[in-house]
């Protein structure tokens, strides 16, 4: 038995973005069900960060999060964790309202977020049909992000400030003992006054195992898949290009074009994989909006977004299981709230207010935590 001040469940991004924090507050464990940690969603995402997508919250927890993505404290990562990737959001002639809409919601937190015409639509994207592209706005600073540097940033920092990571430990069981928890994992059983949930699409099921209510997580199947670029001219360059009613989207991925039908199937928690007919959705959909010809896929996955209702995440502690923290519901935002949802966390997970900083984009804890679903 070990004697642990909190045991995170899940080492994903947010198990290990909050364990960076906390293992400088006390004795922290990560326990991971997986041989390697980001198995899951953390290693399937597009590495999009975007200060556009979302709703309020989620926009200004990815804005509260750039400062950390920009200047990461000493050590963290050799490589950059951004690097330019402007964005282009497309519509058809009979999405031109929906375009226009977007981009006055999207101008009102950014104002550099510009409306473009054909031609520099064009300019940017080469490959994009002229006579399938309407209208179309760019979000010339959002960027791509190194998950894995961000990832492994986190957990290099976790054990240097004496966090201890268990792997090949799924979790079986959770009992209260005493003032804390009992935790009986594969790899043995440990004990920890706090608990902190970041199972991702396992949340609900862990928050069962602890007698907590769960919050309706439901997680949703999203799938991707790479092709071979055009040839010639320099698609490194290109933007990611999302339609405006996100039925696809398509960017530049380590010399290599990802492109997503940007599917949203509910399912049960599992170690998800594509499905042929949502492949051949995006090959299509990507093909009508584009002089692409796409024969042949390098390669395609799916993973988890995991949403609760208000796709809001959820973050607090469980207000029916005293020293159960919930830090889930990330959905498809995950990587690039990372750096706001770990410092969130930590603060709260230890009775401290939500970090001045953050708060001051009018966060606040209410929005965040799970007692909205009582
Ligand atoms: C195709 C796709 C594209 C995406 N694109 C972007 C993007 O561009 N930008 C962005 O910010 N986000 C994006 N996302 C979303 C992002 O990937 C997720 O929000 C994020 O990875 C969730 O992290 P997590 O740590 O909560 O979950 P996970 O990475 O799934 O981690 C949860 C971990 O908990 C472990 N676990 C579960 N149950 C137990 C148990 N009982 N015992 C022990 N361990 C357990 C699991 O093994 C898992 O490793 C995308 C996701 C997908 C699928």
């Amino acid at each position: 038995m070990s004697e642990y001040r909190f045991a995170i469940v899940g080492a994903g991004i947010a198990g290990a973005s909050a364990g960076f924090h906390l293992a400088r507050a006390g004795k922290t464990l990560l326990i991971e069900r997986e041989s390697q940690p980001g198995y899951h969603s953390t290693g399937r995402s597009a590495a999009l960060y975007t200060e556009t997508y979302g709703n309020r919250v989620i926009r200004a927890l990815t804005i509260a999060s750039r400062p950390f993505f920009e200047a990461p404290p000493p050590g963290f990562s050799e490589h950059p964790l951004l690097t330019p990737r402007g964005t282009m959001v497309i519509a058809r002639a009979d999405q031109r309202a929906k375009l226009e809409a977007a981009l006055a919601e999207s101008q009102a937190i950014l104002p550099s977020v510009a409306g473009i015409d054909g031609g520099r639509a064009a300019a940017l994207c080469p490959a994009l049909r002229p006579d399938y592209l309407d209208s179309a706005f760019y979000e010339e600073d959002a960027r791509d992000m190194d998950v894995h540097a961000i990832h492994q940033g986190y957990l290099r920092g976790f054990r240097a400030a004496g966090g201890r990571l268990v792997c090949d430990a799924e979790v079986l069981g959770l009992a209260r003992k005493g003032a804390g928890w009992r935790i009986e994992t594969r790899a043995g059983i440990f004990t920890a006054g706090v608990v902190i949930n970041a199972a991702g699409a396992w949340a609900d099921v862990l928050a069962r195992m602890a007698g907590a209510r769960p919050v309706g997580l439901v997680p949703k199947r999203r799938t991707a898949a790479t092709i071979e670029p055009p040839a010639g001219g320099d698609f490194r360059r290109w933007p990611a290009v999302i339609d405006v009613d996100e039925q696809f989207y398509w960017k530049p991925d380590a010399g290599q074009l990802l492109i997503s039908p940007a599917d949203e199937t509910p399912v049960e928690p599992q170690d998800v994989q594509p499905e042929e007919m949502d492949v051949a959705l995006c090959v299509d959909r990507v093909e009508r909006a584009t002089t692409l010809a796409i024969r042949r896929v390098a390669r395609k996955w799916a993973g988890l977004r995991s949403f609760v209702k208000d796709k809001t995440p959820v973050l607090g502690f469980a207000p029916d299981a005293p020293g159960f923290f919930w830090l889930a519901g990330q959905g498809g935002y995950g990587i690039m709230t990372s750096p706001a949802m770990g410092r969130i966390a930590a603060a709260l997970a230890q009775g401290k207010p939500m970090p001045a900083d953050i708060a001051a984009r009018s966060i606040t804890a209410a929005d965040l935590a799970p007692q909205r679903f009582t």
